[in-house]
């Protein structure tokens, strides 16, 4: 029996433990178009500096021979011949019995004038664009960020070491709108600001103006103002790289479409992680492709992550953790805040159920609000503040165990 997983992130590398460990005897053959894998989360900090390539990989350097993994880096899928069980790449076809899909997403262009084809803009996905950043970024003075939610300041915060004139660019009124509120993204923009990084908020590129060389010299924006550039950072969005599939006949909606099993609509193939569109960060990739491979490998476990959003992240060395629903506001909603100078927590409910929670600047103890929201667990007992609830009262990791726990915890105070 051989399995074939194209992609080498998070969700494959998970399912590609998962499987040899269940079934070390099966042939597993590993594709990916990266040459090793890497965590893209550290792309900025490559870009930055601070890492080096080979310092971005999440995996141990023995990881394929231990568990007699066939890994091929530099491979290309290109489609999934689906009558005759093979992936087709840019080295030949592959043949599989089961195979799993989990190639992750790729960066969008907003439909700015001459985005696509101008030599001087770049998204930040792949190793291959923080290399490509890092060399125009050399010669360049100033860089233009489009949209600044957690890539695009993420991309800002590594060019702070570089003498460069940066400006980020954001539709919404507020930067990292999908992760903070108004409160929040005030106090990292005070630290960007503080840094040098200008903002323009509330409005989009809407035109360019290009040079003979094809390089865009100056973003208009939508309130008729111009910003003058040498390099564009487009960071406004991904899509799922279905583009894989070619011309099979799976079901796609906003990515590949997966039942909770992580099956797809043909028989034998599974999809994990980016490409489904289910969410896009990294902890849920890889449980997605652990439970692809239970499923693969003949067991029976469902995905239930499917609407809890995570996000962290830590500029200046202010923290912050944002999950579920951060944003949601009115009359519905009951909204519980905190504040000092430099903390910040809120928690959103609805009904007697905690939707949202949103901390800046102390993360200490706050792995609950994760298991409260995705588990939907009535707080409408809780007598103290719900802030002092605390994961130090759930000692052990059993879910059962940790769920009757928590329950019994939730009705006594
Ligand atoms: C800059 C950046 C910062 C991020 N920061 C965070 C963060 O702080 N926290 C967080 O939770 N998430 C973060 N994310 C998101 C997180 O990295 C993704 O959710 C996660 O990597 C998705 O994992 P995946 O396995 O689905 O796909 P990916 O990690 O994207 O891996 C896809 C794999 O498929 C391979 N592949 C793609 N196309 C082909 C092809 N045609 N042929 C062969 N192989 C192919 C690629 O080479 C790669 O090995 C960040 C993402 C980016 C880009």
């Amino acid at each position: 029996m051989r399995t074939v997983i194209v992609g080498a992130g998070p969700a494959g590398i998970s399912a590609a433990a998962e499987l040899a460990k269940r079934k070390p005897w099966e042939e597993i053959i590993m594709l990916s178009e990266d040459e090793f894998p890497y965590s893209r989360c550290m792309l900025h900090q490559y870009l930055s500096g601070e890492r080096k390539e080979q310092q971005l990989s999440f995996t141990e350097a023995d990881f394929m021979e231990r568990r007699d993994i066939n890994f091929r880096g530099k491979v290309k899928v290109s489609s999934v011949d689906i009558g005759k069980n093979r992936v087709l790449t840019d080295k030949g076809p592959v043949e599989y019995d089961k195979l799993l899909l989990a190639a992750g997403a790729a960066y969008t262009l907003p439909p700015v004038p001459n985005f696509r084809n101008a030599k001087n803009v770049y998204g930040f996905r792949d190793l291959k664009d923080a290399k490509a950043i890092k060399e125009a970024c050399i010669s360049a003075k100033r860089v233009l960020i489009v949209g600044s939610g957690l890539v695009g300041m993420d991309v800002a915060y590594a060019l702070l070491s570089y003498p460069l004139d940066i400006t980020v660019v954001e539709m919404a009124s507020r930067i990292l709108p999908l992760q903070t509120d108004e409160v929040c993204a005030r106090r990292y923009q005070t630290l960007f600001e503080n840094a040098g990084i200008h903002f323009r908020l509330g409005v989009g590129a809407s035109d360019t103006v290009m040079d003979a060389e094809d390089n865009i010299r100056e973003v208009i924006l939508s309130d008729g103002s111009s910003v003058p550039c040498d390099v564009i950072v487009a960071a406004a969005g991904v899509r799922p790289r279905v583009s894989i599939l070619g011309n099979a006949d799976i079901f796609v909606n906003r990515g590949i479409q997966v039942d909770d099993y992580m099956r797809t609509s043909c028989p034998n193939v599974y999809a994990a992680g980016d490409i489904t569109g289910l969410s896009g960060i990294w902890p849920n990739a890889m449980e997605q492709g652990r439970i692809a491979a239970v499923n693969m490998a003949g067991g029976c476990e469902a995905y239930t992550d499917r609407f809890c959003t995570k996000n962290t992240s830590n500029f200046f060395g202010l923290p912050m953790l944002s999950v579920g629903s951060v944003g949601a506001d009115g009359d519905n909603y009951t909204v519980l805040t905190q504040e000092t100078p430099r903390l910040y927590k809120k928690l959103i409910l609805r009904d007697d159920y905690v939707i949202g929670a949103l901390f800046q600047g102390d993360l200490a103890g706050t792995g609950i609000w994760q298991y409260l929201i995705k588990n939907k667990i009535d707080v409408s007992k809780v007598e103290k503040s719900l802030f002092q609830i605390s994961i130090a009262d759930f000692h052990c990791f059993d879910e059962d165990a940790r769920k009757s726990r928590l329950e019994s915890v939730v009705k006594l105070i």
